[in-house]
């Protein structure tokens, strides 16, 4: 193991670039390294990934392992969790960060049981306490009500999951010199569990919603799949991308995909539009991060009206042709 700690990024890889949400990962993790006075590495698996590498470095880490290799979707997870779990063992790292996404929620638990390391997911804040070195780890809980601070405090690794949309993504800066230093896959196939038999892709057309600047969401008020379309123009006017409920979700009226809550995807957009929502805790603990939420609901003692920066008291049919008449003109 090497004397020197690192900090290292799980980064994420879509078409051969690295994702807008490792470049914020990237920020997060750079931050860290200068408090902890410790480099930054940054790992990626997946086919043709050099030039992505490349990027990295110019992007802030000093080292990036590279392996090449089975994305994500088409692998196991402890076929990751092996790798992973290889090169902290090598490296030694004092923090292990990855997104809060599907990848990170399902690989991050995995690799700390196998270290015997801490973790902590769905962080929005990361910091060194400038007295005793421990990393502290703000997240939200009780559905999104409160904040808790976390201090860790032994010498193993600490795995973390960063909400997505918590930092700003770095830039590259194109003097930066790195390392990249290839690692071979040698995993165990007999510690793999499952058996892929068939890869669906997600039905999710346009922006990811843990990316999206805006997101406009519908729920049980929506009342069926036909009200959808006056959620998808105004989503459209202004660039976003759309949401559900549980219910909607539950009904058919929409796919899974696009689900947000404690089940569904954590956001923290700009801003959230909550139309025909109830504000549950279980949906508002994927969205309080937003920041700015508006909600448009029939019932004025609805809960999301609690939640919301500003809310429209009404029935969607009625708020949502004028909101939308209104943004086109605006942004015409
Ligand atoms: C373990 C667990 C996990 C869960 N995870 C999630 C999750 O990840 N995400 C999630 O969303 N839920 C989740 N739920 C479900 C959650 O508890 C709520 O049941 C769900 O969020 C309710 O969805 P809703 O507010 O859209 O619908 P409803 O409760 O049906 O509320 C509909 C709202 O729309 C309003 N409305 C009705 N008609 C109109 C109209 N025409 N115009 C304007 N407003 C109107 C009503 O006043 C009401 O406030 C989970 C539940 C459990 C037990």
């Amino acid at each position: 193991m090497s004397d020197k700690k690192e900090v290292l990024i799980c980064g994420e890889v879509k078409g051969e670039k690295i994702t807008t949400i490792t470049k914020e990962l990237m920020t997060t993790g750079r931050k860290l390294c200068i408090d902890l006075n410790q480099p930054l590495s940054l790992l990626l698996i997946g086919q043709n990934i050099q030039e992505a590498a490349n990027e990295a470095i110019l992007l802030g880490a000093d080292k990036v392992y590279t392996a090449e290799g089975a994305s994500w979707v088409e692998s196991f997870p402890e076929h990751y969790v092996s790798i992973i779990a290889d090169i902290c063992n090598q490296t030694g790292p004092s923090i292990i960060l990855f997104s809060q996404t599907d990848m990170g929620r399902d690989i991050a638990p995995r690799l700390a049981a196998r270290l015997g390391a801490g973790v902590c997911l769905d962080c929005i804040e990361l910091a060194i306490d400038p007295d005793t070195k421990s990393l502290l780890q703000t997240k939200p809980v009780y559905g999104g009500n409160a904040m808790a601070v976390w201090a860790s405090t032994n010498n193993k690794p600490q795995v973390i999951t960063m909400r997505p949309r918590t930092a700003a993504q770095a830039e590259p800066d194109t003097s930066r010199k790195g390392e990249i230093v290839p690692v071979a896959l040698d995993v165990n196939n007999s510690m793999i569990k499952g058996k892929l038999l068939e890869t669906l892709q997600e039905d999710v057309k346009g922006i990811r919603l843990e990316e999206a600047k805006v997101i406009i969401t519908g729920g049980g008020g929506i009342g069926g799949k036909e009200g959808f379309q006056l959620i998808k123009e105004l989503a459209q006017i202004l660039g976003g991308a759309v949401g559900i409920s549980r219910v909607p979700c539950d009904e058919g009226w929409m796919p899974a995909g696009h689900e947000i809550g404690q089940t569904g995807h954590m956001v923290s957009p700009d801003l959230y539009i909550a139309v025909g929502i109830s504000g549950a805790p279980q949906h508002l603990a994927g969205c309080s991060g937003s920041k700015c939420i508006i909600a448009i609901n029939k019932d004025p003692e609805a809960h999301i009206f609690k939640e919301a920066d500003f809310g429209i008291v009404g029935y969607y049919r009625e708020v949502l042709p004028v909101l939308i008449e209104k943004c086109r003109n605006l942004l015409a």
